[in-house]
């Protein structure tokens, strides 16, 4: 098993995932965004590069074409793909042990399939009211949009089973908790673990 973590945090739109993603970044430095392609305009605080790599439908395509994508998927009327350079990049950078993937469960049964030790993390609301208080909340979509990103919600919900875990989204400091916590837990897995004991066996003193 690679000691490389592969971390999927998914929501119904607007239930507080990137600013959950935001919070775990600051906190292990170690794991790097995984910034997606889309063809969804940037909103008014999203930078190039930095949020999303933003390009037009025809260029998305192409990149579909080319086999650029580890995953892709249409939600709500956009496009949105992993392309397997931004993991490659990853890897190869040092200090970087594990990568966040901030997808749609479409994107998750897709990962899944390809690297089945990937660990998917479910973000609830703590009910549909206060969902869309939050979708309206945020005050970067048009009333039309909040209404379709509401509508898809339901069948976002559906697709908990394809998860590992469920965390409810309530307080965020709360659910910032459970997230952390499972950050820890799955980087203390035997299998990304057994060469600390093998050398302490070995009679030589362990590191992290
Ligand atoms: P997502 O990335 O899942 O669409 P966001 O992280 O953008 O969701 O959160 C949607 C809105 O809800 C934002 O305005 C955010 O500040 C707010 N929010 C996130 N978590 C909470 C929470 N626990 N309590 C109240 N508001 C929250
Ligand atoms: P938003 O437009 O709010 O940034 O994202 C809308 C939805 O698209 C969210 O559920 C988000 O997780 C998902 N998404 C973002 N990037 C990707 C991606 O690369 N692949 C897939 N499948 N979904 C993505």
């Amino acid at each position: 098993m690679s000691d490389f973590l592969l971390l999927i945090l998914s929501s119904p739109s607007g239930a507080g995932k990137t600013t959950l993603t935001r919070m775990l970044l600051d906190t292990f430095p170690e794991l790097c965004f995984s910034v997606s392609h889309t063809t969804r305009s940037p909103r008014k605080n999203e930078l190039d590069g930095r949020d999303y790599h933003f390009v037009d439908r025809e260029h998305f395509e192409t990149l579909v074409h080319e086999g650029a994508f580890l995953e892709w998927a249409e939600v709500h009327g956009n496009l949105y793909g992993t392309s397997i350079a931004e993991i490659e990049r990853a890897r190869g950078r040092t200090g970087i042990h594990g990568m966040l993937f901030d997808i749609d469960y479409q994107g998750a049964r897709q990962i899944r399939a390809k690297a089945p030790e990937v660990v998917g993390v479910f973000i609830l609301p703590p009910s549909m009211g206060e969902l869309e208080k939050r979708l309206r909340g945020r005050a970067s979509e048009s009333e039309e949009v909040v209404q379709r990103r509401f509508r898809t919600a339901q069948t976002e919900i559906e697709h908990y089973a394809l998860f590992d875990y469920l965390i409810v989204n309530d307080k965020l400091e709360d659910a910032f908790k459970h997230l952390e916590g499972i950050v820890l837990a799955e980087r203390s897995r035997r299998g990304k673990r057994a060469h600390l004991a093998e050398t302490l066996l070995r009679g030589q003193k362990t590191g992290q």
